[in-house]
């Protein structure tokens, strides 16, 4: 049994921002937004530009990002057995998608406290939905591992055949994995959805060769989203993933 406080909680509402493009924010997120007392935020001083772009002054900002989210939790846990709202915004996109906040919503949930999302963008979908790849299966993997055997799984699930592997990764490394996928799966088809939603966004399609070759000649700066299938028959569901250990979520792309 979660254990209820007397008095109706708050709500917590987790709240889609763009990825990119300020269009792309909602009526139902701006709404929120205007409504509640407090948001939660990677950076206070960003989210401040955010709101005071959509006209939104009211609410008070604190700051929740992965080294403070365990003791920022029960602050805003208390704020909201209060039975005042919050909301929770990431730096873009939909919180918790590789960001912070996981920890909140589960305690939330944990407690009794109404979790309601506020849906909008997600770059992995955004890339996804716009990529030509099957998107029937599909399996998000977030920022890839630095280096050695977690890399080499990672990159042996983003390429796993008969479903579209969706990984987030820094400009800074699209040449050494197009190089390793173009070792150990030739025959992917590759889509690199760069700087989705802004003035300069780019879908670049092709074998992990054909990518490397323009990358190695032209490299690019700025938000990349990889996306990867390979032909090919898939076993009874998903078997390279049995027992495999929940991970701790990671926000920041340096495991
Ligand atoms: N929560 C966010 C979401 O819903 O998309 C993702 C946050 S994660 C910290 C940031 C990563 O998402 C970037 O490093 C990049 O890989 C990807 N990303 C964010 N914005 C993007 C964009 N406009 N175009 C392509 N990829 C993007």
């Amino acid at each position: 049994m979660p254990d209820i406080l007397p008095g109706s909680p708050g709500t917590l509402f987790v709240v889609a921002t763009p990825v990119g493009n300020l269009k792309d924010i909602t009526l139902r997120a701006i709404e929120v937004l205007r409504s509640v007392p407090l948001v939660a935020c990677e950076d206070t001083r960003s989210a401040g530009r955010l709101l005071a772009s959509l006209d939104i002054r009211g609410p008070r900002f604190t700051s929740l990002f992965e080294h403070n989210e365990q003791r920022k939790v029960e602050q805003l846990v208390e704020h909201l057995q209060g039975g005042r709202d919050a909301a929770l915004i990431s730096e873009a996109g939909t919180p918790t998608i590789s960001d912070p906040g996981y920890r909140l919503v589960a305690r939330c949930r944990e407690v009794g406290i109404p979790v309601v999302p506020i849906p909008g963008p997600c770059a992995a979908l955004a890339a996804l939905s716009a990529s030509g790849l099957p998107t029937d299966k599909f399996l998000f993997l977030g920022f890839p591992p630095r280096k050695g055997a977690r890399l080499a799984r990672f990159l042996r699930r983003l390429a796993a055949p008969a479903r579209t592997g969706i990984a987030y990764l820094p400009a800074r490394r699209l040449e050494e994995l197009l190089g390793l996928l173009a070792k150990s799966a030739p025959d992917a088809r590759v889509v690199l959805a760069r700087e989705l939603t802004k003035k300069f966004e780019e879908f670049l399609c092709g074998t992990p060769t054909e990518l490397l070759a323009e990358i190695t000649a032209h490299p690019r700066k700025g938000e990349c989203t990889l996306l990867v299938y390979r032909p090919g028959e898939r076993g009874e569901d998903e078997e390279e993933d049995a027992g495999e250990e929940l991970p701790e979520p990671d926000c920041t792309g340096s495991i």
